[in-house]
């Protein structure tokens, strides 16, 4: 988290700016903005820290054809993700952030993340084959021939699919 840091996580330097802006998003209400500039590097990124609690919520989205997988996925710092018919859960972290992509995207990303991950149990023949079929099948899903369902659990009932 940029908030947390003293330095430039890119150069190191510890000629930083930290602006915060509190904001009011169309989607996420009130929020901290945090802006961090290095006057050093010129690298800048922010993050958004949102101030509001909706309540938990739970949302289950079956992609059973290509258009439902072009949608926009707005995922929370709080959201839990679960892929349900290939078991796979992503819980949040420290790291966490706002994150907008289209699912598609996110399920290419998980893909990718496991095609480097699988190389790490290549001596065990079991969890590498489930590996590869959970990589086959998120790829059956991008091509349409395949039903996933995505189940997204926010304590603060901040994600949104849309
Ligand atoms: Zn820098």
């Amino acid at each position: 988290m940029i908030i947390l840091t003293d330095s430039c996580p890119v150069c190191n330097s510890k000629d930083i700016e930290i602006k915060t802006i509190e904001y009011d998003f169309p989607e996420i209400g009130k929020s901290l903005l945090y802006i961090f500039k290095c006057n050093s590097c010129n690298y800048r990124t922010f993050e958004i820290i949102p101030l509001e609690d909706r309540g938990y919520i739970k949302i289950e989205y079956k992609i059973d054809n290509i258009e439902k997988a072009r949608k926009l996925f707005l995922k929370s710092p709080y959201a839990k993700v679960i892929l349900k018919e290939i078991e796979i859960e992503i819980t949040p972290g420290i790291e966490s952030k706002f994150e907008i992509k289209a699912i598609d995207d996110f399920l290419m990303n998980i893909k990718n993340n496991l095609e480097s991950f699988k190389i790490l149990y290549s001596d065990d023949k079991e969890k590498y084959n489930k590996i590869i079929e959970k990589i086959n099948y998120i790829e059956d899903v991008l091509n349409n021939k395949r039903e996933l369902t995505i189940i997204i659990e926010d304590e603060k009932g901040l994600s949104k699919i849309y």
